[in-house]
């Protein structure tokens, strides 16, 4: 196995596919369309909806990015969700989060269709997901598997221990590792913040991975010698050297790398995959939405 696991590979391999999926929909006069609802200013949402714009436009993948006030009612959003769900041109739904602290998560999430759900934000696809049915793949952990797959990491019956227990990453991951079928059966622990003995549960992982946000956590000292290190944190730090800010991982890099078997860098690592697994997942319900409206 290669020692660095680049995502851009990963990345790039998935979009090629897509990009074949993309041709069969315009051969039938299809063009896929997100539409992004973004409530307020935000610099890091907004970097993410520019970058799936980007990746969407190269793609042939339509985005529409609908800018909210602030200061928007919730039951106005609402109703701009529930247009999206019955206007069939418009195959999926992203709410950018985190929203403003007026609005109830939970509700808008709730109204968003879960057939368009690309984000995987629903209940409804959540509890699926947890029983290990067919359902859209948070972009993240999807990215996690994609990596996987692409570098044939051998998880069954493997130790992986998940540092992180949010619902966007550390849950649904260690669901879909659960799972049983290939890429997965591992046994998995989640370990938080209020973990005891966390080094001594990391140090027992054949695969560890990260998603906590606290850069440079993982040293040396908590890992495991030639385990698989997946790094799933970005941090943005002031560099002391540089003076300018840069982005790292939650794995202090340099300090594990010799120790270990495999690890994926960042920036270049699971982050870049990310909108490849959003863009799947938009192919994903544009074909839903076609054998909906047959
Ligand atoms: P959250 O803040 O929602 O969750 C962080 C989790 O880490 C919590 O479960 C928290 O525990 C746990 N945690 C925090 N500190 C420690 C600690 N010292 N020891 C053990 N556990 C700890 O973060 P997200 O899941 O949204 O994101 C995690 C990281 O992943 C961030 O760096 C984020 O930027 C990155 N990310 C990357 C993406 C990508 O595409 N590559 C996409 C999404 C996120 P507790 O529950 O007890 O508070």
């Amino acid at each position: 196995m290669e020692k660095i696991l680049f995502g851009k590979k990963v990345a790039k391999k998935i979009l090629e596919d897509l990009k074949v999926e993309v041709e069969k929909l315009s051969n039938i006069g299809v063009v896929p369309l997100l539409t992004i609802f973004m409530v307020g200013k935000d610099p890091a949402s907004d970097y993410y909806s520019q970058n799936i714009i980007k990746n969407g436009n190269k793609l042939g993948i339509k985005i529409n990015l609908i800018s909210l006030q602030k200061d928007i009612q919730e039951d106005e959003l609402i109703k701009q969700i529930e247009d999206a769900n019955v206007d069939s041109d418009a195959h999926g739904i992203l709410l950018q989060m985190p929203l403003p602290f007026h609005l109830q998560a939970d509700k808008v999430t709730m109204a968003i269709n879960p057939e368009k759900d690309v984000d995987s934000l629903h209940p409804l696809n959540a509890g699926k997901l947890l029983l290990g049915k067919e359902c859209f793949i948070p972009c993240t952990p999807a990215a996690v598997l994609e990596l996987i797959k692409f570098y044939n990491i051998n998880t069954d019956g493997s130790k992986v221990v998940i540092l992180g227990r949010s619902n966007i990453v550390g849950k649904p991951l260690a669901n879909l590792l659960l799972k049983k079928c290939k890429y997965a059966n591992a046994t998995v622990t989640v370990c938080h913040s209020h973990t005891k003995d966390l080094e001594e549960i990391t140090k027992s992982a054949d695969i560890l991975i990260s998603a906590i946000g606290r850069p440079y956590f993982v040293t040396e000292n908590k890992v495991k010698k030639d385990s698989i290190i997946i790094d799933v944190g970005i941090n943005r730090i002031l560099d002391k050297d540089s003076k300018q800010y840069k982005f790292v991982g939650d794995i202090d890099y340099e300090n594990v790398f010799e120790k270990v078997k495999a690890i994926t860098p960042v920036p270049g690592g699971i982050g870049s995959i990310t909108i490849a697994t959003l863009m799947s997942n938009i192919i994903k319900a544009t074909n839903i939405s076609l054998k909906e409206n047959k």
